[in-house]
């Protein structure tokens, strides 16, 4: 008999099928990348790293994961990379571990504010572990104040800053970051899971040249699987002169490493490291910076169309593939809107706004993204009919009905745009 797993897996592939989805951390990865992470690659022990395995019989993981580590190189410019994270916490978690000792200063992007739990929130290690500090944005812009942020690193003199978000619609200064970490001799880290595609198709500022070390997730505008990596654009000695028993220099690529396995991780995934290694070779193709362009477009249009029915998005508008709109003029919770939503095959996630009242479980707003719409077609037209139809369920928030016109319009509308097929 077979599984009902398999049922399910058919349920879930209908759902994705059929509704809009808008889930600014989702993505469709190729038919490629889905095939190769359910090969036998995952039946490999591969503890260590290529040339330097704690078990026999790597030859042909060590040719994949080599040119995984190649391709991503390639396509941020990096000297250094790192594909075994199982996903973009565990990469920020062996960052930690390497750069960090217990009880150290950090810096980073407020959760409430857009940041993310592995920046040093008190329920994540991050914040257990290290001492954490944070900036935020400001209320009447919605933007982050440089300036203030200068303060807080000079005053709290944190041993590493993070710039990156979840929830933050507009690029970073990644110069300025550099320089305010300089001036308290930080090590400045960026986490680009979020904008990742976005950067890899040059359409937003580069962390390469400024940051220490660069993180990111690959299932996000980067439209891999499902993971994580690390990055550093030049290779440095460790700031704290930590030296090998013969007194060279350990460099940060080491200290990096050995921060992932054994600091971190066991046996590296290498399914996901072929399947990433794919999905690094569909960004090197020029049609990837198309779709990064259009995502923008999308979000954009989007954006706009919100605007003009009188949703409120914080800093007004966005410059990458995400919007963060606080609902309170509309008297909505992000909670209520996330559920009704659902019931017309719309997913979004309900999201803190800046200076939010209600809990994280309620919330005042939702964020919406455009990465997984624009891979399944999606153009600007496409986007403001979807806001015609949040706007309908925004406005008849308990009407059920509507909730079943809209589902059924959307789940026909779908069939224009194929996933899988
Ligand atoms: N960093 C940022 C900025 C994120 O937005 C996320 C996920 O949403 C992560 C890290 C964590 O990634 P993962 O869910 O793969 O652990």
């Amino acid at each position: 008999m077979a599984d009902p797993i398999f049922d399910l897996i058919n349920d879930e592939l209908t759902r994705q099928r059929e509704g809009i989805e808008l889930i600014a951390s989702e993505n469709f990865t190729s038919a490629n990348v889905l095939k190769a992470m359910g090969t036998c690659l995952t039946n490999k022990y591969a503890e260590g790293y290529p040339g330097k395995r704690y078990y026999g019989g790597c030859e042909v993981v060590d040719k994949i994961e080599n040119i995984a580590i190649d391709r991503l190189k390639e396509i941020f410019g990096a000297s250094y990379a790192n594909v075994q994270p199982h996903s973009g916490a565990q990469a920020n978690a062996a960052i930690f571990l390497a750069c960090l000792e217990a009880g150290d200063k950090i810096l980073g992007f407020d959760l409430s504010h857009g940041g993310h739990l592995s920046h040093g929130s008190p329920v994540n290690f991050s914040g257990k572990v290290y001492r954490p500090f944070f900036y935020g944005v400001e209320k009447e812009t919605g933007l982050i104040d440089m300036d203030k942020v200068e303060a807080i690193a000079k005053k709290e003199q944190p041993k590493l800053i993070v710039c990156g978000a979840s929830a933050y619609a507009r690029d970073w200064d990644y110069a300025r970051f550099r320089a305010i970490a300089d001036s308290v001799g930080a090590i400045l880290l960026a986490d680009i899971a979020h904008p990742a595609g976005l950067i890899a198709g040059k359409h937003l500022n580069d962390p390469m040249p400024y940051c220490h070390i660069v993180s990111s997730t690959t299932h996000k505008t980067l439209r891999g699987p499902r993971g994580g990596i690390i990055m550093m654009g030049e290779n440095f000695d460790n700031p704290w002169g930590r030296t090998t028993k013969k007194g060279t220099i350990i460099k940060m690529s080491s200290i990096l490493n050995s921060g992932v396995f054994p600091g971190m991780q066991g046996g590296p995934l290498e399914h996901v490291i072929a399947a990433k290694a794919i999905a690094f070779q569909e960004v090197l193709d020029p049609s990837f910076k198309v779709y990064g362009q259009q995502v923008i477009d999308n979000a954009q249009a989007m954006a706009k169309a919100f605007v003009a029915k009188g949703y409120d998005l914080i800093s007004g508008g966005t410059d990458n593939h995400l919007m963060l709109i606080d609902l309170r003029s509309k008297n909505v919770t992000g909670k209520a809107t996330e559920q009704a939503l659902v019931k017309a095959d719309i997913t979004v996630n309900k999201n803190m706004v800046p200076f939010d009242d209600k809990s994280p479980f309620v919330t005042s707003g939702i964020r919406v993204g455009t990465a997984a719409i624009t891979t399944r077609g999606f153009k600007e037209a496409d986007c403001i009919k979807t806001v015609d139809w949040i706007d309908q369920i925004v406005t008849n928030i308990d009407n059920e009905e509507v909730q079943l016109s809209v589902k059924k319009e959307i789940n026909a509308y779908m069939h224009n745009f194929p996933l899988y097929e």
